[in-house]
């Protein structure tokens, strides 16, 4: 992995763990945007995408925007919990798509981004993508390429997860990781944990399991 690039570089705007009632009940009606048909070349099937995302990260309520960033190049992937309180203007496509379902979520919504660049080279599967993700616990049943994206994804979904519920894989339940996973802080090793759990089943999904 390069010095200078991180996994994920996290950026929560509200640490207060916020819950919601009737959480079965609205799990359905999670309501994800994404700019992926914007990026054909990439080769990601949008609608599967959010399939997969509802049908695996139910427990998260709050809208989610997915946004391929050609910009991000320090991070592979990033979460940001954002208020539409905080903006006197707000981007058009949360004005257009997520606004009402952020104010059933106490003003609420996820945006994750993932690096343009890295997706690019894992589909191309250039030398650097995979000296890259050598040290990443992929699953290696699937297509190389599609199980970086759902790495990538699954760990900053697991931030999304971590905002409304806390972390659900404390260090002392999964010792068997403490090896492989080399950042200790507590969000960053459920969100990694959380990527090796679950980014196989979203990759099983997609994959047509
Ligand atoms: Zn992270």
């Amino acid at each position: 992995m390069d010095d200078n690039i991180f996994l994920c570089g996290i950026r929560i705007y509200v640490f207060n763990i916020f819950t919601f009632g009737l959480k079965r009940n609205i799990c359905y009606l999670m309501k994800i945007v994404t700019n992926i048909s914007d990026y054909p070349e990439l080769k990601l099937d949008e609608k599967l995408v959010v399939k997969c995302i509802k049908n695996h990260f139910r427990n998260v309520n709050a809208p989610i925007y997915i946004y391929i960033d050609p910009k991000l190049k320090q991070a592979y992937g990033l979460h940001a919990c954002r208020s539409i309180k905080e903006y006197e203007t707000l981007p058009k496509i949360v004005k257009d798509e997520l606004v009402e379902s952020a104010k059933e979520n106490k003003n609420h919504w996820h945006k994750i981004s993932l690096s343009y660049q890295l997706l690019e080279r894992a589909l191309n599967k250039r030398r650097k993508s995979k000296g890259e993700t050598s040290d990443w616990l992929l699953c290696d049943d699937y297509d190389y390429y599609y199980a970086v994206v759902f790495y990538v994804l699954t760990h900053e979904l697991q931030h999304a997860y971590q905002v409304e519920r806390g972390n659900q894989y404390k260090k002392e339940n999964w010792k068997q990781y403490e090896d492989e996973i080399g950042d200790f802080v507590d969000l960053e090793f459920d969100a990694e944990v959380g990527a090796i759990r679950k980014g196989p089943r979203l990759l099983r999904s997609y994959c047509g399991e």
